[in-house]
């Protein structure tokens, strides 16, 4: 977009009242709820990038699975005593039916148009091997029982019945073999970047101003105010900004910006930098056969979002099948980022908790060096424990997305690196920012939902109406009220064309 502004000492300049920095899809969601709550607050999304979504909400970069706990084997923790502990799980489904529901508000108003285009149904399948790993299966099954969210799923430890679901695991595999299979046909696949392009669409409709190629590299408290300031990527004239409010999204790049704005709430953060890669295929043999997401078990110090997975996906209208992520080092906070982006972000006052974590963490850091190493033979073994018959000439490798994990201080002042997201907010809530990547894109809703709360508090009784009919169970516990859960998810289900609940 082109700005056209007063200029003050060779920069375009603009007041303006809400300055997001990062055009994803965290961003993208903040301005879009703003726009419906009060059409007439100025907002500004500033991006470095020439568009939108093209960083980890390009669904190139990220795996695009609903998270609903309905899969992902890191959201149920094994206890001592051999149970289950299934809370993670249900949070983040009880998260995901808040962003269903902004999706379906959007669509029931005509302002989003065609559910296809962002959202598909593709059943989650966990799938494990080996008599300890079925165990644990059964444990998770035993504690998920009774539970509404999870009334869809089904578990089985046949191969006849789990080739049903989904067959690739099963052909050419051992029959011998133990397997434990949990399936849940309510799950989605979900196209991020088309969301966060649909979202600020509708926002620049409404008034709300975008600006790509503009690189944020200072905020400053200015009075009640904050003064952004942007370089031009192109070399052009720069942009300074005045702003009641800022939020950074800026994915990997948020703490920085966080620091540099002096927020003291920053300190004590440093960032793990995390790469991936995906196998991927387009072959309409594979991508005709294969309609689901199937997560298995992390190898011993693997990250949990280097979960293994083969995932169905539509990516901008095609079909294709990706495998990973292989997780891998890099120094970039950003896939566009700098080589010199970890060492530089090193602080007197996160120095030592990052030294830390490399210390405590050294399963990782052993995983992830292996992880670099794996010649193309154990890419492919790990391939066909979900897929036997696979032959890796069917395969290529593409680069995900890059993930900044949070390395952050505990109470004792020692560093514990975290694989959730986290708010940071300062300045008697003017000013906030978004670290970390997990469960990410799929909780955007509720993440922005609480971030209203704590930095739109003086707006929010007059906003609560409005906010009542985006989000109607927002502040509800579903899993507490089986009847208005099942009556959210058929709702969404239906105004989103996806696979209504199918209870037992
Ligand atoms: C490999 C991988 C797999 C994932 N899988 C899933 C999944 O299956 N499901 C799911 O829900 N989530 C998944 N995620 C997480 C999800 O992708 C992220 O949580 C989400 O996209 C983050 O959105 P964001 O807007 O915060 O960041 P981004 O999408 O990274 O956007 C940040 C934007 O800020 C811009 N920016 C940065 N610095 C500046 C600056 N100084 N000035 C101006 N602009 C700036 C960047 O260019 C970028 O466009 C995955 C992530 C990865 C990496």
């Amino acid at each position: 977009m082109a700005l056209t502004l007063p200029s003050r000492q060779g920069a375009h300049y603009i007041e303006t009242d809400v300055v997001l920095v990062g055009a994803g899809i965290m961003s993208a969601t903040l301005a879009l709820l703003l726009s419906e709550l009060d059409p007439s607050l100025r907002t500004l999304v500033i991006e470095r990038r020439p568009g939108p979504a093209e960083e980890s909400s390009n669904p190139w970069n990220n795996a695009g699975t609903g998270h609903a706990g309905l899969c992902e084997l890191n959201y149920s923790v094994e206890q001592p005593d051999g149970t289950v502990d299934v809370s993670k799980a249900v949070k983040i489904n009880e998260q995901f039916q808040l962003t269903r529901q902004l999706w379906t508000y959007l669509i029931e108003q005509g302002t989003l148009k065609d559910p296809k285009s962002f959202i598909n149904s593709t059943a989650h399948l966990t799938f494990v091997t080996g008599d300890d790993h079925v165990a644990y299966m059964r444990s998770r099954w035993a504690a998920m029982q009774g539970n509404v969210l999870f009334d869809s799923m089904r578990y089985s430890e046949s191969q006849t019945e789990i080739a049903e679901w989904s067959p690739l695991l099963i052909a050419g595999r051992d029959p011998a073999t133990p397997v434990g299979c949990s399936y849940d046909p309510t799950g989605t696949d979900v196209d991020f970047g088309v969301l966060t392009k649909e979202y600020l669409r509708i926002v620049q409709a409404r008034g709300g101003e975008v600006t790509y190629n503009f690189d944020v590299n200072d905020i400053k408290p200015a009075g009640k105010a904050w003064l952004i300031k942007a370089n031009h990527t192109g070399g052009g004239h720069g942009l300074v900004v005045k702003a009641k409010k800022v939020f950074i999204g800026a994915g990997g790049y948020a703490l920085q910006l966080l620091q540099r704005a002096g927020l003291p709430e920053a300190n004590g953060y440093g960032l793990f930098p995390i790469s991936g890669q995906f196998l991927t295929t387009s072959r309409r043999s594979i991508t005709e056969a294969h309609h689901t997401k199937v997560y298995g078990k992390a190898s011993v110090g693997a990250p949990p979002m280097s979960v293994p997975h083969l995932d169905a996906r539509v990516i901008n209208g095609d079909k294709y099948v990706l495998f990973g992520p292989f997780a891998g080092s890099s120094p970039k906070f950003l896939k566009s980022g700098s080589i010199l982006d970890l060492p530089l972000s090193l602080r007197t006052h996160n120095i030592w908790p990052m030294l830390e974590v490399a210390k405590d963490n050294l399963p990782l850091v052993k995983y992830l060096v292996s992880q670099i190493l794996l010649p193309p033979s154990q890419q492919l073994e790990a391939l066909r424990q979900f897929y036997p018959n696979a032959d890796l000439a069917d395969w290529v490798m593409v680069t995900a997305g890059q993930r900044a994990q949070i390395i952050k201080k505990d109470e004792h002042g020692h560093g514990t690196l975290q694989f959730g997201t986290e708010l940071v907010v300062g300045g008697g809530g003017s000013i906030s920012g978004l670290l970390g990547a997990s469960p990410g894109a799929s909780t955007a809703a509720p993440i922005m939902l609480g971030l209203l709360e704590q930095c739109f508090a003086e707006r929010l009784d007059d906003w609560r109406p409005t906010l009542a009919k985006i989000v109607p169970t927002w502040g509800k516990n579903l899993a507490d009220d089986p009847t208005l859960a099942q009556h959210t998810m058929a709702r969404t289900a239906e105004a989103l064309g996806i696979t209504p609940p199918q209870p037992r």
